[in-house]
């Protein structure tokens, strides 16, 4: 099938690339994100294969569908850019990748939580300095802290289960609750109680209406002084500038980030050579005590090899009318 692949990175090419060798779709390469003004380029492509930072909303979606675009293939598990009804409305099918490795996102939240709790961050580059003096790396021990995760779906779960492994006691919230948890020994308390009671609280659940700013200065408040935030799943589930004001009173003691609010306009860019222009996003960069990575902890090897199989197993299922694996939303049955 003729598949226009948007945002695509050298990396993205070469792992697609290798997954096509099996599945032998037509696939054409664009950088540019996909979004209302870029829809054009996908004219005559039965499918478009998008990531994150693409922007699927109705009018996007009603060029792509008004030019024969039939399925919109995502290569990511979240789907928060993408206007389901309007694809629906539209007749157009939605696959993602509900799973390609949980553990690749858990793995990188314990390095982000560990990173912070030793101030690996500091003490990486004072060696390189030839500074060896300990104070301001002083570190605390996960080892009967209290971990609060929000969002004990696949990556959630596998964090509690790490965290447990290190003697944290874990709280879990959740709107379905997962066996696992109990049986790690964690307890399923509401929101609120998480918030009291955790030294941590790590976010896993996904961005939607009813997340969004999840995290607001309200429930900062209602968290135990100097607690840690990580926040590995979506930008928009923290209100960041809220957060600013709790790292400077002293409230919030840590903040470890993959995703911002504003990602879309840095991440997965080099801006090295720029000034960058978001205020919000370069005064978390001033604090001794947050650790910031540009949405990577789904970056590794195995990973994306998943991500790609996946992404182009959708895809042959939909060509051959099959159900795909990682199916969001069925094309309207024509004349159904
Ligand atoms: P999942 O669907 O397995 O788990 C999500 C969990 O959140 C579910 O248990 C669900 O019941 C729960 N949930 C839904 N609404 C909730 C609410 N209002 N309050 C509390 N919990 C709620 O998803 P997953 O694979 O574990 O992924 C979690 C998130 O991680 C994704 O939504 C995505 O945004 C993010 N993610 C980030 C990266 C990265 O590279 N940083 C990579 C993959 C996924």
């Amino acid at each position: 099938m003729k598949l226009a692949v948007f945002s695509t990175k050298p990396y993205d090419r070469q792992f697609l690339d290798e997954a096509n060798r099996t599945a032998g779709h037509a696939l054409v390469f664009f950088e540019s994100r996909l979004h209302a003004m870029s829809a054009p380029l996908a004219n005559g492509y039965p499918a478009v294969c998008v990531f994150v930072h693409d922007q699927l909303d109705a009018t996007a979606l009603s060029i792509l569908a008004r030019q024969g675009t039939r399925l919109i293939a995502l290569r990511c598990a979240g789907f928060n850019n993408v206007d389901l009804r309007a694809a629906q409305r539209l007749g157009m099918t939605v696959t993602r990748v509900p799973a390609y490795s949980p553990n690749a996102v858990a793995e990188h939240t314990v390095a982000l939580i560990l990173a912070l709790a030793r101030r690996l961050h500091k003490a990486y580059n004072r060696v390189r300095d030839g500074n060896f003096a300990l104070d301001g790396l002083l570190g605390i021990e996960l080892h009967r802290r209290t971990a609060g995760i929000v969002g004990t779906g696949k990556i959630g779960s596998l964090v509690a289960k790490i965290l447990a492994g290190f003697g944290c006691n874990i709280l879990a919230f959740d709107v379905v609750k997962n066996p696992e948890i109990e049986s790690l020994g964690g307890r399923y308390v509401s929101l609120d109680e998480l918030l009291a009671l955790s030294d941590l609280i790590t976010l896993h659940c996904p961005l939607s209406p009813d997340t969004f700013h999840l995290i607001s200065a309200d429930a900062l408040a209602r968290m135990k002084q100097g607690a840690t935030l990580v926040n590995t799943s979506r930008g928009k589930l923290i209100d960041t500038a809220a957060v600013i004001r709790a790292l400077k009173s002293g409230k919030l003691g840590g903040l470890a980030l993959d995703v911002y609010e504003e990602e879309a306009d840095l991440f997965f860019e080099d801006l090295s050579n720029r000034v960058i222009q978001d205020d919000i996003f370069t005064r978390m960069l001033t604090f001794p005590n947050v650790v910031i990575t540009g949405h990577q902890a789904f970056f590794t090897d195995a990973a994306m090899r998943a991500i790609c199989e996946e992404t182009l197993a959708n895809v042959t299922a939909f060509e051959r009318g099959l159900p795909p694996p990682g199916l969001l939303v069925a094309e309207k049955v024509r004349g159904g």
